[in-house]
């Protein structure tokens, strides 16, 4: 096999580890947005039922005031009755009376529903916090690493760049162009192989004089179809 095909092989290699690097680069950000996201729901979550307490305390309160001043007049009134002369002011008076006894039962009960839901929300809170301290370790535990990552396969994708343009040096600048054009524009994939008489590349079917042409390996066949370097065998 010619020089220049040997060297293709192994920028071709260097060019796929490369490609690998670079996907998980373009991945870990996405890692780490998905643990920003969690942290942000967590902390939703929290706030709403925080928020949902708060109102739920306020909403006790003034139930409460309204029985208290319920009772106020209750009272008002009882003192009332003993002042009253005739049966049908008495009658309506103490029909008032039992209709504001009625009103803060059923205040009442609205009261018992809502610490019960204060409690439910207690609960939750606690919950919710220990979810969002989670969260926040996960982060906190990953992001670093994460930055590490990144960092560190950029260096090596550097390393393995300066590596390959060492090597493309000694390729004839017109077939360094066209493999180059090749890396960028078909898939990352300038050099291919024979696969069973088809381009592994595009699945081209490769003609008879070229399969002997890419066995012998003197000279740089393209593949007629996706224009990729066909050779016989990628080791
Ligand atoms: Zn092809």
């Amino acid at each position: 096999m010619i020089k220049d095909l040997e060297i293709l092989i192994e920028m071709q290699k260097l060019d796929d580890v490369i490609g690998e690097k670079n996907k998980l680069v373009k991945s870990l950000p996405k890692e780490l947005n998905t643990l920003i996201e969690n942290l942000e729901k967590a902390e939703q979550s929290l706030q709403k039922s925080k928020n949902e307490l708060k109102a739920n305390k306020n909403y006790q309160k003034k139930k409460e005031v309204l029985i208290q001043s319920n009772e106020d007049k209750i009272n008002k009134y009882k003192d009332q009755l003993l002042a009253i002369k005739t049966n049908k002011e008495y009658k309506a008076l103490n029909s008032e009376i039992t209709h504001l006894f009625k009103k803060n039962s059923v205040i009442d009960d609205e009261i018992i529903d809502l610490m019960e839901r204060e409690s439910e929300l207690q609960d939750m809170i606690k919950a919710e916090k220990h979810k969002q301290k989670e969260a926040e370790s996960e982060l906190k535990a990953n992001e670093e690493k994460i930055k590490q990552k990144i960092t560190t396969l950029k260096n090596d994708i550097d390393a393995l760049r300066e590596k390959r343009n060492k090597m493309a040096k000694n390729i004839p600048i017109k077939i360094l162009k066209r493999y180059a054009a090749l890396i960028k524009n078909k898939n990352r994939k300038a050099v291919v192989y024979n696969d069973n008489n088809n381009c592994s590349g595009c699945g081209y079917q490769i003609r008879p004089q070229m399969i002997i042409e890419i066995s012998e390996g003197n000279k740089i066949i393209y593949c007629e179809n996706c224009g990729r370097i066909i050779v016989d065998k990628i080791n």
